[in-house]
């Protein structure tokens, strides 16, 4: 049996000239030519690249998207986790239930009501982060050539597991009220005139990451009601939801109809990511497939980090705690906002009413991906628009975040944001 890789007859001929011939190694990577084709359409996240250097501390980043976790009562954490491994560490840290535990699963039934949802905990699937429910609701549903509907722009994780299925992105626009439901009905319509399937309608409807902006309450019945008609299911990507600054949440689009939604819910934001919990709720006939994909892929969520955050909601003030988030990121997003007023008067940008982000848009003719090198001389980072968007769109754009710093840094970014834009317009 042969098991070493398929090499052209001169490898390093190949290589030196930078082959990359399906098939055919390299000296970089002999096993060039075995990849699955699902892989060539993955890259690399522009977020992430910038991490290495948004990270120093000279620098501002206005990039990332990491919560701000200095609010949490740790000690009181660490106490309730000692407790726990002490009485129940056998269960905390044996395998569980790949749909996730049952007592668990109902208390997140309890967080949902914060939104209105009603569900039955048969209908929960715990899963690795909301990112990976992402991951499996895409590989159950997408086939290559896959039609999905995003809004434009849209999370730039989302796009990259829907670029590992091969799906192909259509952008619908969004205004300040969020996702046009006109636009969204004739892009539908066009899609369909086209015999093109369309499999989902991929939606973050509050505090948009990177929009910034929130699906009005008249708005949600009308998209429930387009996406039923033309029949694609909505995947409600909902990690913020908890974060308005001021009101109580909207209803959930699953809300409307849950049978034609699956809503996908995060501790990452809410609570803390470094446990890595998230979960979807489906409608009873998916969910059996989504819990087969996830045990193949995981065999089980964390029984620890499921029952340390178990632990939390029963022991902790988990509202309490959410409200103190909400007003730490209300301060940063009026330090954001009043800094963008007062350095960068030339561009325009959304008002988010919660979450982390805002939407920026530049001056005409200022390329954002282009000018990044430049802003980081300047010590200070963003994400560039074109992260945003399946089709290269986005250049005049940029994703501020105001979650992780200060008011003071906040200030401090956009100023020297401004510097760089101003060299760049020549003023
Ligand atoms: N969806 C959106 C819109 C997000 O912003 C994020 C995190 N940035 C995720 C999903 C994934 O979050 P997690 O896997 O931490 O739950």
């Amino acid at each position: 049996m042969n098991i070493s890789p398929q090499r052209s007859p001169d490898p390093a001929a190949a290589a030196a000239d930078g082959a990359t011939t399906p098939g055919v190694g390299t000296r970089l990577d002999p096993w060039l030519g075995h990849y699955a084709n699902r892989t060539h359409g993955m890259k690399a996240s522009e977020i992430r690249a910038l991490f290495a250097v948004a990270n120093r501390p000279e620098v501002v980043s206005l990039a990332g998207g990491m919560p701000f976790l200095a609010g949490l009562p740790l000690e009181t954490i660490s106490e309730v986790t000692a407790k726990l491994l002490a009485e129940r560490g056998a269960v905390a840290l044996q395998y569980g239930s790949g749909q996730g535990e049952e007592a668990f699963r109902e208390q997140i039934l309890e967080v949902m009501r914060a939104e209105h949802i009603r569900a039955h905990s048969d209908d929960v699937v715990v899963t690795t982060g909301s990112q990976q429910a992402l991951d499996l609701v895409t590989r159950i549903f997408i086939d290559p050539g896959d039609v999905i509907v995003a809004e434009a722009p849209s999370y730039v994780g989302a796009l990259g597991v829907f670029r590992a299925y091969q799906a192909d992105v259509v952008h619908a626009p969004m205004d300040a009220d969020g996702l046009i439901p006109e636009a969204l009905e004739e892009s539908l319509a066009d899609l369909a005139a086209q015999g093109r399937t369309v499999k989902l309608l991929y939606t973050v409807p509050n505090f948009h990451n990177p929009g910034g902006v929130t699906l009005s309450r008249e708005r949600r019945p009308q998209i429930v009601e387009i996406a039923q008609r033309f029949g694609v299911l909505i995947l409600e990507d909902n990690p913020y939801g908890l974060l308005g600054f001021d009101e109580d949440p909207l209803p959930a689009l699953h809300t409307y109809a849950p049978e034609s939604v699956i809503y996908l819910g995060s501790f990452s934001k809410t609570f803390a990511p470094g446990y890595r919990v998230g979960w979807a709720l489906a409608p009873h006939a998916v969910r059996e497939r989504l819990v087969l994909a996830a045990e193949s892929a995981i065999l089980c969520p964390s029984m620890m980090s499921q029952l340390s955050i178990s632990t939390y909601l029963s022991t902790c003030d988990w509202r309490g705690q959410i409200k103190s988030f909400r007003e730490v990121y209300r301060e940063r997003r009026d330090a954001m906002i009043g800094a963008l007023a007062e350095f960068l008067p030339t561009a325009s940008w959304t008002h988010p009413r919660g979450g982390f982000y805002t939407w920026v848009q530049m001056p005409e003719g200022l390329d954002t991906q282009d000018m990044l090198p430049r802003a980081v001389t300047e010590l200070v980072a963003y994400v560039p628009g074109t992260a945003f968007y399946a089709d290269g769109q986005g250049k005049e754009f940029m994703r501020l975040s105001y979650c992780y710093p200060t008011p003071e840094r906040i200030r401090e970014g956009v100023r020297r944001l401004s510097t760089v834009v101003n060299n760049e317009l020549d003023l």
